[in-house]
């Protein structure tokens, strides 16, 4: 944004004595990220720019529809359906796709399974790049420097800080997140959830073992 513009905004907004320092750009923006979202969404709707419908339309997809209930979803029916598990090994986007799960950031899925002797992580390096319709927007720490650049240099530990403990004989894979390509960790059934429906399977999904930085403990 032009610091011009910026300023335009900022006046549909500030307070007066925002104006006292003219020396200080920033003085003249609000200070909260939300009142400047406001300020560029009332400008562009009174401009004719935007449809608000239509961004009431997106900001619903993200609030509710799209999150880690999703791949959760997917992990469960691969615990439960051998069939689907195979299906998700060789083409994940189009297996999930039939349960309904595509969009933006979705558009090539690889799904990565843990077993006893590989635990899979994963993490973009270069920026932040995440399976949207699966987990739904990405948390803080998967976007920061430290993550991106310790999940590759030394994730054991980088996974014990997350309360992550391996057996020494499992080796750690780590998966680059490209613009193309997004993946899915499906965890490892936890113990104790012989029986269990899918509903209930589900339940039991964190959305961190989903990125690799959780293991799923027993279930009672
Ligand atoms: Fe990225």
């Amino acid at each position: 944004m032009g610091l011009q513009y910026a300023g335009k905004l900022a006046h549909l907004f500030a307070m007066p004595h925002d104006f006292d320092d003219p020396d200080h750009a920033h003085s003249v923006l609000p200070p909260d990220p939300a009142l400047r979202v406001k300020a560029l969404e009332t400008l562009l709707e009174r401009k004719g720019l935007i449809d608000p419908a239509a961004l009431d339309e997106i900001i619903d997809t993200y609030a509710h529809r799209v999150g880690p209930q999703n791949g959760a979803a997917v992990v469960a029916r691969a615990w439960d359906e051998p069939e689907f598990a195979e299906a998700l090994k060789q083409d994940a986007t189009a297996a999930v796709r039939d349960m309904g799960f595509y969009g933006r950031q979705g558009e090539h899925i690889v799904a990565v399974f843990n077993t006893p002797g590989q635990h899979n992580m994963v993490v973009c390096t270069l920026c932040s790049c995440y399976p949207w319709p699966l987990l739904g927007i990405p948390p803080s720490w998967f976007k920061s420097d430290a993550y991106r650049s310790r999940a590759v240099r030394e994730p054991r530990k980088v996974l014990a800080e997350f309360g992550v403990k391996l057996a020494d004989d499992t080796k750690v894979r780590v998966w680059d997140s490209t613009a193309e390509i997004r993946y899915l960790v499906i965890p490892e059934r936890p113990e104790g959830t012989e029986g269990w429906s899918q509903e209930q399977l589900a339940k039991a999904v964190t959305r961190d073992s989903m990125v690799g930085t959780d293991v799923l403990g027993a279930q009672s």
